[in-house]
């Protein structure tokens, strides 16, 4: 569920399994992104992917203490302030010398990944431990899973350390929803989950817009996305608010193309008109 523009420096990072970080102006600091999926698994196929399949995974469990490991060194050396000397991260601006944000957003579904809620607990505890319970905590997911109890166990850590669910919803339609994301899972069980996590958790809607050889979603699609958040917040939810973005780099399947900054800025208006609060991304 990797979405946001994260790099891997490796050169920095060593031969980190699951933790990796960029300086991110946009979240005014370091972003490090925790990868629960090394094996690259996902039980959806979003065309418009990032992750290169082509070259194989790791191991699908995952081990906590290497997993602790990882971030623990890379916050000591943030709270040290070592990490600065070394690049990229020596270039960043000295506001942005430190820790913005850490998000659950790796090769894969992070609620799929064996022990999800242990590693969760993982994270804040190595969170807690350099006194940065302040740092905003995300988790990027399709939404498929929050039906099994033990990925509400995972999301139940999460809020508890005040963390934020950033759900995917890509379509307001059965039909673009296969198609814009690679599957044949029912398009009520991503509903009906967003749903009951947003009468529970913070949630966030994070919505890819994309074409494909040209051709983007009708407005018949958009307003039955907008109407899927509209149902959303009548049904009492609440949605923090709506990511709207394209595709920034080339993906894999080359019929997949971005949409302009008039047509995203459209969508969003979309969602606004229904009372959800949207930004272009
Ligand atoms: S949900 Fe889609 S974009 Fe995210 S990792 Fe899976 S296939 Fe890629």
């Amino acid at each position: 569920m990797r979405t946001l523009d994260f790099k891997d420096h490796r050169r920095v990072l060593g031969d980190n399994r699951y933790v990796y970080a960029v300086v991110s102006r946009r979240v005014g600091g370091l972003s490090i992104g925790i990868n629960l999926n090394p094996d690259k698994a996902c039980n959806f196929d979003c065309p418009y992917c990032q992750v290169d399949r082509t070259v194989p995974g790791g191991d699908r469990q995952i081990d906590l203490a290497v997993l602790s490991a990882e971030l623990d060194a890379l916050l000591a050396m943030v709270v040290a302030g070592d990490l600065w000397s070394h690049a990229p991260f020596d270039t960043a601006a000295p506001e942005l010398r430190r820790v913005g944000d850490i998000s659950f957003a790796g090769d894969g579904e992070p609620t799929a990944a064996p022990g999800f809620a242990a590693a969760v607990q993982a994270v804040v505890d190595v969170r807690a431990r350099y006194d940065l319970e302040a740092v905003p905590l995300s988790l990027l997911t399709n939404a498929t899973l929050f039906h099994l109890p033990k990925v509400v166990a995972g999301l139940d850590v999460l809020a508890d350390a005040g963390g934020q669910i950033w759900a995917k919803l890509d379509a307001g339609t059965e039909g673009w929803f296969h198609r814009v994301d690679g599957t044949t899972m029912s398009f009520e069980r991503v509903l009906s989950n967003i749903q009951w996590a947003s009468e529970r958790y913070p949630v966030l809607i994070q919505s890819m817009f994309h074409a494909f050889d040209g051709v983007g979603p009708t407005d018949t699609e958009v307003e039955s996305w907008a109407g899927r958040l509209r149902d959303i917040v009548a049904g009492d939810g609440t949605l923090i608010g709506v990511q709207v973005y394209t595709v920034a780099r080339e993906p894999a399947d080359p019929s997949v193309t971005a949409l302009s900054q008039e047509r995203l800025a459209w969508i969003a208006e979309r969602a606004m008109a229904q009372g959800v609060s949207a930004a272009v991304y």
